[in-house]
């Protein structure tokens, strides 16, 4: 039996780990995919808005080419963790739901069965893209997650949203030559996008160069265009591509299968003590940005780094090693 399960291998979940290791418990993350695999899927060109210094963990330096490292810095810094400190990890192993048997939890995965008697929830909120809930939205030409820009070249492209992602989106599109027009269900963008990417798209959109369209929602995606809802009225648009930057919520569904309490209020934050970051499960804890639940722009790399630390010191006590 483990003294300890990870559930998700991002930056929280390496950061127990790490501790774990640190602490000399028996432990092993679960990763249903790759390595950093909300990281890995980010788009292909991103840069971090933290400096590479304020993603550290473990006080391990990362090293990047300017103070915001990019996706791929981040990946390698990742990948280097792992490697020097010998991480326990098992990928493409994906917990279906948990349940307390013989005084520990057992933990059922895409594989088969887990032992242990602490875990730890660390998967994030990148799994679950918030939909638009309107017809044509499982058409092809519709994106919730933003890869590469070259697809979208002398493409005439539908960027919904109006928070960082989207007006990140929305720029490199323009930038590479696509038509781009902007669907945003608020009065302005997001006044608290990044101050360095916030006038750039405030300038492309009042001389023309991005259209959008303000108060304003999808009604339909058709193949060829897309009907929008504005306050002139309906309105169709010609179009090859929707990029859907409308963020993302936590997995619930898997929530609900180990067992945590959900607060029932609008942000549908899962339970937990402030103080050690057990959830309603005792021996259970829920580590990283999956914390803040709907609400997911509270909790990042930077503030739940000591994450990892709480809760292991917390593992020591019950476990009398402290
Ligand atoms: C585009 C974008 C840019 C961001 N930029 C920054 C930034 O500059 N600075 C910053 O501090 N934060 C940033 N964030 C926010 C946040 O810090 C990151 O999302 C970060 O990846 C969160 O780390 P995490 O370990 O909590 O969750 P995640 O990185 O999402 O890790 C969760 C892991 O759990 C795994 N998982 C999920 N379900 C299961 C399951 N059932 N079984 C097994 N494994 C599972 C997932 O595959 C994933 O690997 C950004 C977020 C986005 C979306």
């Amino acid at each position: 039996m483990l003294d300890l399960v990870i559930i998700g291998g991002g930056p929280s979940g390496i950061n127990c780990a790490i501790e774990a290791q640190k602490a000399h418990l028996n432990y092993v993350v679960l990763e249903k995919g790759v390595l950093v695999n909300s990281i890995f899927h980010f788009p292909a060109n991103m840069t971090f808005f933290s400096t590479s210094k304020k993603l550290e963990i473990a006080g391990v330096p990362f090293i990047s080419h300017s103070d915001k490292p990019t996706r791929r810095e981040a990946l390698e810094y990742y990948r280097r963790l792992m490697e020097s400190y010998n991480l326990a990890i098992d990928f493409d192993m994906q917990v279906l739901g948990m349940h307390k048997k013989d005084g520990h939890y057992s933990i059922s995965t895409s594989e088969g069965e887990y032992h242990t008697k602490y875990v730890i929830v660390a998967t994030g909120f990148y799994d679950k893209p918030n939909l638009m809930g309107v017809p044509g939205e499982n058409l092809p030409k519709v994106k919730h997650y933003y890869d590469e820009v070259h697809h979208y070249i002398r493409k005439k492209v539908m960027v919904v949203g109006g928070a960082n992602s989207a007006c990140d989106v929305a720029l490199e599109c323009w930038q590479k030559g696509a038509d781009v027009t902007m669907a945003v269900r608020g009065s302005e963008l997001y006044q608290r996008v990044k101050y360095w990417i916030l006038p750039n798209i405030e300038n492309r959109i009042k001389e023309g160069s991005i259209q959008a369209h303000f108060n304003t929602t999808i009604k339909e995606i058709l193949p060829k265009s897309v009907i929008l809802n504005t306050p002139e009225g309906e309105k169709t648009i010609y179009n090859d591509y929707v990029l859907a930057m409308t963020g993302y919520s936590p997995n619930y569904e898997l929530l609900e299968n180990l067992g945590l309490a959900i607060d029932t209020d609008e942000l549908r934050t899962p339970i937990f003590d402030e103080n050690t970051l057990e959830s309603n499960l005792p021996g259970v804890y829920l580590a990283g940005v999956v914390n803040g639940g709907l609400k997911t722009n509270k909790y990042f790399i930077e503030n739940t780094r000591h994450h990892a630390d709480v809760i292991v010191r917390n593992i020591e006590l019950k476990e009398g090693i402290l």
